[in-house]
């Protein structure tokens, strides 16, 4: 049992589904294999301004709608012959109409719960899908579709919602029929009560981890659009390069800093039964890509790669009353907890004098009325000093599971970004040494990643380097 995933780009239209469909083809099929699709890329983004327009009472949503309609039918038009076209153009307006009167609730009442929102944003997936297994019928791939919410449940935070690994594993070895080739929408999901849910932006990659570890599978294979996990985002390194092998631990690490080739969550459901994770490009199916497993071969560099998660706000309590009192991270973290808000990044100077937190920029202004609430008092008698907000940072990490028995790497980080006049706000060092981030103005962040990737990646010969990635 195989199980892929094809990302945005590699359904974006009839020229990228003939590639999946030979991509298929040299896989000996027949054998088993669940294929996982995305939404066609700019869908889920066009479904977003759909329900924004809607609220706010801008009916141009239905031209979105009709850009939509647009883009499927060309696709169907492109790879299914004239003759039998009707049922899979009947089906994609069905499930057009359907969006339009949901949309048309929010536009008369004004009114977009979470649970509208992931409503409207699974209609990208489920359009996919419905196109994807059809046009593969006619390209010789015989194929069941399913509906990945009759399997995947969640709990009730609808757009960035939890799976109940064990309800959702026994529906799916329960009701998986044994077919040669299933395909599946990935990012949608059903709560307890049957409302759908979504597993969070990019979380197609989340589904298809879901459905191998289900499955147990002999290993999930995730295509995109690059050859694997980059030594960095190559939007933003020119020189960046495919790595040949990660860790599991490694490639978490990547992803949440930024590497957006893999949606984090992913790696946790393949760890358990040891499922090998495959990263490979639909446009370059010959090259190897990435391969990430519990233990890789050691390359001969320390450091995999460089990461960088941009539009960060950090929030600094500080103050001379914070000295030696027990409880104040526990309110620091409790206030902002409550409002929902991810932290990626907490440091605390030895001193204890204060505790600095990273959020996404756009939750920023949350966190300080949460904590300057909170720390009210503290502040009227001047134990505690004004709460502090700096929005529009970078978070800039270095990955990798060598770094714990090579001294000096932070020195080599500090002195080459100083040298080039870069101010270094924060560092933390993860507790396991396999990573050291550090926040720099989001108007140095690109800089900053040249230089370290240049700096320890390209200072070896060619030769070396392709080796260590
Ligand atoms: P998909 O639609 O297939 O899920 P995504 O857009 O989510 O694809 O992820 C692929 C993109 O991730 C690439 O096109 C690349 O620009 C970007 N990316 C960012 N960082 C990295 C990295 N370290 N390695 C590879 N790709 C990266
Ligand atoms: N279509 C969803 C998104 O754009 C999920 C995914 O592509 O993984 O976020
Ligand atoms: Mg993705």
């Amino acid at each position: 049992m195989l199980v892929l995933k094809f990302g945005g780009t590699s359904v974006a239209n009839a020229q990228a589904i003939l590639q999946i469909a030979a991509v298929l083809k040299e896989k000996a099929y027949p054998q088993n294999m669940v294929v996982v699709v995305s939404a066609m890329s700019g869908v889920t983004d066009m479904l977003v301004s759909c329900y924004q327009k809607a609220v706010q009472h801008d009916a141009s949503y239905h031209e979105v709608i009709q850009q939509l309609e647009t883009k499927h039918m060309e696709a169907i038009e492109q790879l299914i012959p004239h003759s039998y076209q009707i049922d899979i153009k009947g089906k994609v307006k069905l499930l057009l109409r359907e969006l339009e009167d949901i949309c048309q609730g929010v536009f008369l009442l004004d009114e977009l719960s979470d649970g509208i929102k992931a409503r409207i944003m699974s209609y990208g997936e489920l359009l996919s899908s419905s196109v994807v297994s059809v046009a593969f019928k006619h390209q010789d791939l015989p194929n069941t579709l399913i509906d990945s919410r009759d399997y995947i449940v969640t709990d009730n935070n609808y757009l960035n919602a939890k799976v109940d690994q064990k309800k959702t594993f026994a529906l799916i070895k329960e009701r998986m029929a044994d077919a040669a080739l299933t395909i599946a929408p990935g990012f949608i999901s059903r709560t307890e009560t049957g409302k759908t849910s979504v597993l969070g932006r990019g979380g197609s990659d989340y589904t298809a981890s879901i459905y191998a570890a289900a499955l147990n599978a002999e290993r999930l294979e995730i295509w995109s659009d690059v050859d694997g996990m980059y030594t960095a985002d190559p939007r933003k390194v020119k020189a960046a390069r495919s790595i040949k092998e990660l860790s599991y631990k490694e490639a978490m690490e990547l992803a949440y800093f930024g590497a957006k080739v893999l949606y984090p969550p992913t790696i946790a459901p393949l760890v358990a039964a040891q499922i090998p994770l495959m990263l490979k490009n639909t446009f370059n199916p010959s090259h190897k890509g990435t391969l990430i497993t519990a233990s890789p071969a050691a390359g001969q560099n320390s450091i995999k790669g460089v990461s960088c998660i941009d539009n960060i706000a950090l929030i600094t309590l500080s103050g001379s009353g914070m000295v030696g009192v027990p409880g104040i991270a526990m309110r620091m973290f409790k206030a902002v907890a409550t409002q929902n808000i991810n932290i990626y990044f907490i440091t605390q100077s030895s001193s204890e004098q204060s505790i600095t937190i990273a959020m996404a920029d756009q939750e920023g202004q949350l966190a300080l009325q949460a904590l300057t609430k909170e720390f009210a008092q503290d502040i009227e008698i001047y134990d505690v000093d004004p709460v502090n907000l700096e929005p529009h940072m970078s978070i800039v990490a270095i990955v990798g599971n060598g770094m714990i028995q090579q001294p000096g790497i932070a020195g080599t980080m500090f002195s080459i970004l100083g040298s080039h006049s870069i101010n270094i706000r924060a560092i933390a060092q993860g507790a396991t040494e396999r990573n050291i981030s550090i926040v720099v103005r989001g108007d140095d962040a690109v800089k900053a990643v040249n230089l370290l990737h240049d700096s320890f990646f390209l200072a070896k010969s060619e030769k070396q380097a392709e080796a260590m990635a």
